[in-house]
C-alpha cells in the first residue's frame, strides 16, 4: 500500500478523529514529515470522495490560549499562529473519514 492508501485506510477505520501526529505515530512515520502528511491528506480527501463516496472530515484547529476556532481553512494544515491573540499554542486539526 502507498502511504496515501495507508492514511485512507487508517482514517476510514478510526474510532476518533486523528491529528497528523497521531497518524505519523500509527504509521511509523517521522513526525517531522507532518507537512507531507497534510499534503497527502488533500489527495486522500479526493480519493475518499471519488472512489468510496466518503468524506474527509476535519475538526478545525483551535487556539489553546483564547479558544479561537479556525473554521475557514480550505486546506488541511496547522496554522502557525492565532489571528486573534497571536498565540502560537495551537491545537492541531484532527481528521476522520466517514460516509
Ligand atoms: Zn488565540
Amino acid at each position: 500500500m502507498s502511504i496515501r492508501e495507508k492514511i485512507l485506510d487508517l482514517l476510514m477505520n478510526a474510532d476518533e478523529p486523528m491529528s497528523v501526529d497521531d497518524i505519523a505515530r500509527e504509521l511509523g512515520l517521522d513526525p517531522r514529515e507532518s507537512k507531507e502528511i497534510y499534503r497527502h491528506l488533500e489527495h486522500v480527501a479526493r480519493t475518499a470522495r471519488g472512489k468510496y463516496g466518503m468524506t474527509l472530515l476535519m475538526e478545525p484547529p483551535v487556539c489553546r490560549k483564547c479558544g479561537y476556532i479556525f473554521k475557514d481553512l480550505r486546506k488541511p494544515r496547522k496554522p502557525s499562529k492565532c489571528p486573534k491573540c497571536g498565540s502560537q499554542w495551537i491545537e492541531p486539526p484532527r481528521f476522520i473519514i466517514r460516509r
